[in-house]
């Protein structure tokens, strides 16, 4: 189960909304979590639904016990008074929501209050959606829905503005990047990591192993070698890329770092500096970008990514390096 510390790491905003609406006890009729998958939405409304029916609540902490009857019936998926509505079939139909509806005339079993969440709201038919609001625009003082969705452009503005709005954002990069420098790392590893969509465990262990420092300054040199000219490549490559990155994960990691660098070097022919990765590294990512054109580097991404699934298809590491370096040759 997510605790709402959990969720205030990743979705700060929305939390902070949800929390002052409960604390304050200003809770809405009706409200609207929306955003991409994977961003807590479903998350946040168990927990608003615990905290909405927990019995050991205080009036100044938004955190359910998580202990009492109430609370395990929600954790369990069993709390009579907590209904979810989903797609049946390719959308929700209106005798979903009439169903609801008829549910809630008879009072709560275990109190007045009732909470629905609706997940994928975007599919609910316009006749469903008409019948939602009919029932949003009489509120009963103690029901209280949640909607759900990543499609918010797809939902009717009548719907819409009878919600409270709370927006989930995705875990980009960003997230990463903003809890490794509260960490304390430099900004060129944070956004570094970021790049390679590490989670924030692993980041931390290889900003402490010496191997990835090494790892880094190697792939440099093979960088470096491989501008210069393919005999200075293949030798590097040989020399001291295949003796440093030995066995599937830190192949892997390897292949990462190279990613990096051409993705860096289509940012540049592009003028996109801000997406720039490796700004230590700029003076020879400027001087790589005159040599790479932009196909050529975008067609080097495709080769790197076809090495990566090469090597997830067990083909031997050194044939499917000596392959990428061939292509990566000027
Ligand atoms: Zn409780």
């Amino acid at each position: 189960m997510t605790s709402w510390v959990e969720l205030k790491a990743s979705q700060p905003v929305a939390m902070k909304m949800l929390q002052n609406s409960i604390i304050r006890d200003r809770i809405a009729h009706a409200y609207l979590f929306h955003g991409p998958p994977g961003t807590g939405k479903h998350e946040a409304s168990l927990l608003f639904a615990m905290r909405y029916f927990c019995e050991n609540k205080r009036e100044d902490e938004p955190d359910p016990c998580y202990e009492c009857n109430s609370c395990k019936r929600i954790q369990s998926g069993n709390h009579p008074d907590l209904h979810w509505i989903e797609p049946d079939g390719q959308s929700i139909k209106k005798e979903q929501i009439e169903y609801l509806q008829k549910e809630f005339t008879y009072t709560g079993l275990e109190s007045n209050q009732k909470v629905y969440v609706i997940r994928e709201a975007e599919k609910m038919t316009v006749n469903a959606s008409n019948r939602l609001l009919k029932f949003l625009e009489e509120p009963s003082r103690e029901t209280v829905a949640i909607l759900l969705t990543d499609q918010i452009g797809q939902m009717l503005d009548t719907i819409i503005s009878r919600c409270q709005r709370i927006q989930f954002h995705s875990l980009t990069d960003d997230h990463l990047y903003q809890q490794l420098i509260e960490k304390g790392l430099p900004e060129s590893t944070s956004k570094l990591f970021a790049a390679m969509k590490l989670n924030i465990n692993e980041a931390l262990e290889l900003h402490e192993d010496d191997w990835f420092a090494e790892a880094r300054k190697i792939v440099v040199q093979l960088m470096d070698k491989v501008m210069n000219s393919s005999e200075e490549g293949y030798l590097e490559l040989h020399q001291a890329y295949l003796k440093h990155f030995q066995g599937r994960e830190s192949m892997g990691y390897g292949l990462e770092l190279l990613l990096v660098w051409f993705q860096d070097i289509v940012s540049l022919h592009l003028d996109k500096r801000d997406s720039i990765v490796l700004i230590d590294q700029l003076d020879r990512l400027e001087k790589f970008h005159y040599v790479v054109s932009l196909s050529e580097a975008k067609s080097l991404i495709y080769e790197i990514l076809n090495t990566r699934r090469k090597l997830a298809q067990n083909v031997h590491p050194t044939l499917a390096m000596e392959y990428l370096i061939l292509k990566l040759q000027r």
